[in-house]
């Protein structure tokens, strides 16, 4: 099974992702992470694609199909792999249905996740992650139990994406639109799109999905 989450920042891809690995052993392709632990590691594509993600704005087809590519080939034929946040651009669509025929893969679903964008701005500046293990929290909506501790590792120090900001966050729904969402027709052409409202609770949002894969 290969499926592309599609949806504007802060729609719950991340999130969603995450209970899809969990629940059914697939493995989760975020070309965010990849591009993320890149700059972490100051690789020169990390050193290019940092200011561009600071802005908000989108790093290049040639960059994030080429980690998508390198991350799938590495991946066994028989997991499922979740698209997340990956592709992004018409060009980005089109490398992908190279890249999973070269693998000997098909697509099965493009899952969109729908959001209302003033409710995605507070969701987005709200959200923080362990610094240890990653899990993920929101301020007001999903805290950890005991304020200052991690609930999965007991880790005490938290960390926010420099680029979940007001400013940042607005330019990233802008490139959504203008660029992203522009996939959606051909893909509903192939028979491939399913919408879900993305606003419901995390396991409302997860049993849809699953409705879906099943
Ligand atoms: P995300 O974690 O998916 O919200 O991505 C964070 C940032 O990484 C985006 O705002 C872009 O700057 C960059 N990025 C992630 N995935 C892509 C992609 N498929 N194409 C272009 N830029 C991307």
């Amino acid at each position: 099974m290969n499926i592309i989450l599609l949806g504007p920042p802060g729609a719950g891809k991340g999130t969603q992702s995450a209970g899809l690995v969990q629940r059914h052993g697939m493995k989760q392709l975020s070309t965010g992470d990849m591009l993320r632990a890149a700059v972490k590691a100051q690789t020169p594509v990390g050193l290019e694609a940092k200011a561009v993600m600071d802005r908000g704005e989108l790093v290049s087809d040639a960059i994030v199909s080429s980690l998508i590519d390198e991350n799938l080939a590495a991946m066994p034929a028989e997991q499922g792999a979740i698209f997340d946040g990956y592709p992004r651009t018409a060009a980005q669509a089109r490398d992908l249905d190279s890249i999973l025929a070269k693998n000997g893969r098909k697509l099965d679903h493009v899952i969109e996740l729908g959001v209302d964008e003033d409710a995605l701005v507070k969701r987005i500046t709200g959200r923080f992650s362990c610094a240890n293990c990653g899990a993920l929290y929101h301020d007001t909506a999903s805290p950890p139990q005991v304020e200052g501790v991690c609930d999965a590792c007991g880790g005490v120090e938290f960390k926010r994406r420099p680029d979940d900001n007001e400013e940042t966050v607005r330019t990233r729904m802008q490139e959504y639109r203008a660029k992203t969402a522009p996939i959606l027709p051909g893909y509903e052409e192939r028979g491939l799109v399913s919408r879900i409202d993305g606003m419901g609770a995390i396991e409302e949002v997860s049993e849809a999905i699953d409705s879906i894969l099943s």
